[in-house]
């Protein structure tokens, strides 16, 4: 079900006001979308700040995660996260316990607003994966004094989000989609995004797909981001290109986004709270009233949806006309300001106007693919070594002597040490300023065979008593092909 709607077509929707800035840019886009005609019966929640008051650490209610299940829609504000003491950001809550796998966020020019790019044609559309990655949180520190967080990356999870991009592209009849990765670097995670875009871009012919390093797209949107159209990045790097985007085209005030999975979909500004505009009527409703065209799309409302996307851009032409707009585009001590409420106003009266500059694209239904089988089983695997890290803040050579003296009589040797990456043991003249974690790789002795549970667990036991070891990973071989990197000077 995409969503959920009455017998009389009424669509239900989850509707979260936010904190900060955020009642005032929901009750604008609400106000808008009401007068607009379409029917909608929201059902008023709460998350974020006034939830992790009532110190419910997940900063969602169970009756906000209740209502969800049932309209599978939500159009929500903003939500603060309390820096640094526990407590798990709602929003990433939201996403994760209803795996709204795709972030989708549109950054295009817009009339009036004066940027360096004005007159460019910036029309692009950043899908970022949404919640794997990093942003999974899971983080240890493995010794006092280093920190470590998992990337973690799935084929599943990268084929939904580029078949998504891909999907999304033909909705809005885009004909380039990128894939932006930083697949030089992290092989397996990144590549895995790469390899997969690869994989599944010669389904969709009629689209160019092509693929480039992340950090030269980066350069890319600022020198030429009329090149794009769509882009397809994992999460953090397309959380940080999407705020850049938006800078592009004027600033947070103008980037709507939409997170959609299989079962929900959630429709928030990439803004945040930005408290110190809160309750003083000043700021730029414009992302949270853009996220609602989005939503109204979802909700197969597109008359609707394009209406207010004109009067949008007819009153932005309008204000920019009479010198006047939102404090962030003339600034919030200009008397020619215009306030958030009077700003909604004119939309209001501008619905059924058509924009003379601004473009509607004609947008077709998005087919929402469906969420693909387990990648194949390989035909072989074997476990072939084993990674352990260990504290230890001895010199290479002497702790490589002592844990080849540890393992003498087990069935794997010591193959190389890395400091953070970088092999030190056997010594290669690498200079580093080591950090007091190592982690040591060590391989069968016997290259035909496998390592069973049992020895791995005898060797820990057996470096257990001299070394103090954090973390282990198996090295394993599928389909003969190693599972695992090499360190930067390993052979
Ligand atoms: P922010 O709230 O997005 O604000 C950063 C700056 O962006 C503001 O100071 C303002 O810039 C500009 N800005 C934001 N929204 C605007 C709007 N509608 N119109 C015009 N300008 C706007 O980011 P933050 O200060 O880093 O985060 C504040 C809180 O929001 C944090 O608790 C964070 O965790 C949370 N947050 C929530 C979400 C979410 O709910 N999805 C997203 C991001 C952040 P100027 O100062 O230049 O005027």
């Amino acid at each position: 079900m995409k969503y959920q709607a009455t017998a009389t077509g009424t669509k239900c929707v989850t509707f979260i006001p936010g904190d900060g800035v955020g009642p005032e840019c929901t009750a604008a886009a609400r106000r808008i979308i009401e007068a607009a005609g379409v029917p909608i019966e929201w059902e008023e929640h709460h998350a974020g700040g006034l939830v992790f008051e009532k110190c419910i650490a997940s900063g969602v209610t169970p009756a906000t995660i209740e209502s969800v299940r049932r309209t599978r829609v939500v159009f929500k504000g903003p939500l603060g996260t309390p820096v640094g003491h526990g407590e798990k950001s709602a929003n990433v809550t939201l996403r994760k316990l209803f795996e709204t796998y795709g972030n989708i966020r549109p950054v295009r020019e817009l009339p009036g607003i004066r940027t360096p790019y004005t007159g460019r044609g910036v029309d692009l559309v950043i899908v970022r994966e949404n919640v794997e990655d990093l942003y999974a949180g899971i983080e240890h520190m493995q010794t006092p004094g280093v920190a470590q967080c998992l990337k973690v990356i799935s084929r599943r999870g990268c084929e939904k989000i580029v078949r998504l991009a891909f999907e999304y592209a033909r909705s809005e009849g885009r004909q380039h989609v990128h894939c932006a990765t930083k697949s030089n670097i992290m092989k397996l995670t990144e590549g895995m995004l790469k390899r997969t875009f690869e994989a599944v871009a010669p389904e969709y012919p009629e689209i160019k797909a092509s693929h480039l390093i992340v950090d030269n797209c980066a350069h890319q949107l600022v020198k030429k981001p009329e090149q794009f159209e769509v882009i397809v990045m994992t999460n953090m790097n397309g959380d940080i290109l999407s705020d850049l985007s938006s800078a592009l085209i004027g600033g947070l005030g103008f980037a709507p986004s939409a997170n959609l999975g299989n079962d929900a979909a959630i429709f928030e500004a990439v803004h945040g709270t930005a408290p110190k505009y809160a309750g003083k009527d000043c700021i730029n409703p414009t992302a949270v009233i853009l996220t609602g065209v989005l939503m109204l799309r979802h909700l197969d409302e597109l008359e609707a949806a394009a209406r207010i996307e004109h009067a949008v851009l007819v009153t932005l032409e309008q204000l920019a006309a009479e010198g006047r707009g939102t404090g962030d585009v003339v600034g919030y001590d200009n008397p020619k300001r215009v306030g958030t409420r009077d700003y909604t106003d004119r939309i209001i009266a501008n619905l059924g106007k058509r924009s003379a500059q601004g473009r509607v694209r004609d947008y077709k239904p998005l087919k929402r693919p469906p969420a693909p089988p387990a990648p194949p089983a390989p035909k072989s695997r074997r476990v072939v070594g084993l990674d352990v890290f260990v504290e230890s803040d001895r010199s290479p050579v002497d702790l490589g002597r002592s844990v080849e003296a540890l393992v003498a009589e087990l069935p794997v040797a010591l193959k190389m040490i890395d400091n953070r990456g970088t092999m030190v043991y056997p010594p290669t003249g690498a200079i580093t300023d080591a950090a007091e974690q190592s982690r040591c790789r060590l391989i069968a002795r016997d290259e035909k065979g496998e390592l069973s549970d049992e020895e791995i667990v005898a060797v820990l036991s057996r470096l257990g008593r001299k070394l103090r070891w954090s973390h282990v990973e198996k090295l394993q071989e599928f389909d003969r092909a190693p599972g695992f990197t090499k360190a930067q000077g390993e052979d």
